[in-house]
């Protein structure tokens, strides 16, 4: 059931996020089941009453995140979240490997890398990333300029500044899946229990939602490879339909 209501979530969210291109102007044909309805009519819909909102926020000093076609990117900058092990970095290699010009900032990887850990968590079993260098590291390569098109990931999602971003995927797992791949990749008891729970309490769609614009949020089930395949498919089209108002 939840599964359903993920699904049929799904579609409507690319309904509304993608962003309006001008009034007449065709859309691109969308893979077959992507989309509920055509999204070329959505699209449509949406246009009309775009111009006046995006007038206005031209005039803005900050760009305001949920208005996508105004934030001043060439690019749009996609952050990828969820609990540890619903499938966030495979996302992300898949869309920087299908999406032309795109990199990817793998922040754990990044953190333990670059030697911006700070001292090791016993509670979580995980050594505690050095947030202010990390952000400093992040927004020197890329999240800082107006290029844009870099694809985040990590397991929290409020150390970012919000207008780093221009869609966030929060993906979520049966507690199960979750569970056995989380002993896959050796964890102790009571790390895999402890990101069971923050799974089951859906901490990570919490802090999404609180942290940016809604209407930029949109939550993924990731169990299958053929959800993590349609997953790969929205975001690219996101991408692609993205329009810059740098252009
Ligand atoms: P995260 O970066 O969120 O911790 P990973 O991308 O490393 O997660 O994925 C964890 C494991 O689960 C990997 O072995 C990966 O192949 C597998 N996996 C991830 N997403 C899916 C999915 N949608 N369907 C099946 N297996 C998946
Ligand atoms: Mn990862």
């Amino acid at each position: 059931m939840r599964h359903g209501l993920l699904r049929e979530g799904r579609a409507r969210f690319w309904q509304n996020i993608i962003p309006p291109r001008a009034a007449g102007e065709v859309a691109r044909t969308a893979p077959a089941d992507s989309f509920e309805g055509a999204p070329h009519e959505a699209l449509a819909a949406a246009s009309p009453g775009e111009t006046p909102a995006l007038e206005r926020e031209k005039g803005a000093t900050a760009p305001r995140m949920g208005k996508s076609a105004a934030t001043p990117r060439r690019k749009p900058n996609v952050l990828i979240t969820g609990t540890p092990g619903t499938g966030k970095s495979s996302l992300a290699e898949r869309v920087a490997a299908a999406v032309e010009g795109f990199k990817r900032i793998d922040v754990s990887q990044l953190a333990k890398e670059q030697d911006m850990l700070e001292e090791f968590d016993e509670e979580l079993d995980t050594h505690v990333i050095d947030e202010d260098k990390v952000l400093d590291h992040m927004e020197e390569h890329g999240l800082g300029g107006d290029a844009g098109g870099v694809v985040v990931d990590y397991h929290g999602c409020d150390l970012f500044p919000e207008r780093w971003f221009d869609l966030v995927v929060v993906l979520t797992c049966d507690n199960a899946v979750l569970y056995d791949r989380l002993q896959r990749r050796g964890y102790s008891e009571k790390k895999i229990r402890g990101n069971v729970e923050c799974e089951i309490f859906q901490t990570l769609v919490e802090e999404a939602k609180d942290s940016y614009d809604e209407s930029i949020v949109k939550v993924c089930a990731s169990d299958t490879i053929e959800d993590m395949e349609e997953n790969e498919k929205a975001v690219a089209e996101f991408v692609e339909a993205w329009k810059s108002p740098l252009a």
